[in-house]
């Protein structure tokens, strides 16, 4: 099951009682199109969902628990990276690397971290 799904699943339960999976996803993807909540698709993941509200921000990927977080903050000096004559209009940068979390426990044989690729936009 849709990991993204499921952790929506469990927080609405309490509100919302008895809640199917259809209902979440017809509900999310509503609320996609109507813009109110913007899908994050990372490559090789399931979408996750974020409110479309909250301000402009980059992730960071944990490659053990496999856990996005938000990072504060944002290159600024991105526009340099395109070519010459080029404009940049928007960016989405994700990071990838091991989280506190994971970077504290002591795991004998960690799993080999999936290979990132940047994302193309
Ligand atoms: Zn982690
Ligand atoms: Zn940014």
């Amino acid at each position: 099951m849709d990991a993204a799904v499921t952790a929506v699943l469990e927080r609405a339960r309490p509100a919302l009682g008895v809640l199917g999976l259809a209902t979440v996803y017809r509900t999310l993807k509503r609320l996609v199109e109507d813009g109110s909540v913007r899908a994050i698709t990372l490559p090789g993941e399931n979408a996750r969902y974020e409110a479309a509200e909250s301000p402009h921000h980059d992730h960071f990927q944990c490659l053990q628990c496999r856990r996005v977080y938000d990072i504060p903050g944002c290159p600024t000096d991105l526009h340099r990276l395109a070519p010459h004559g080029f404009t940049v209009e928007k960016h989405d940068v994700t990071l990838y690397g091991k989280c506190r979390v994971c970077r504290s426990r002591r795991v004998s044989s960690p799993p080999e971290p999936r290979r990132a690729r940047p994302r193309r936009r």
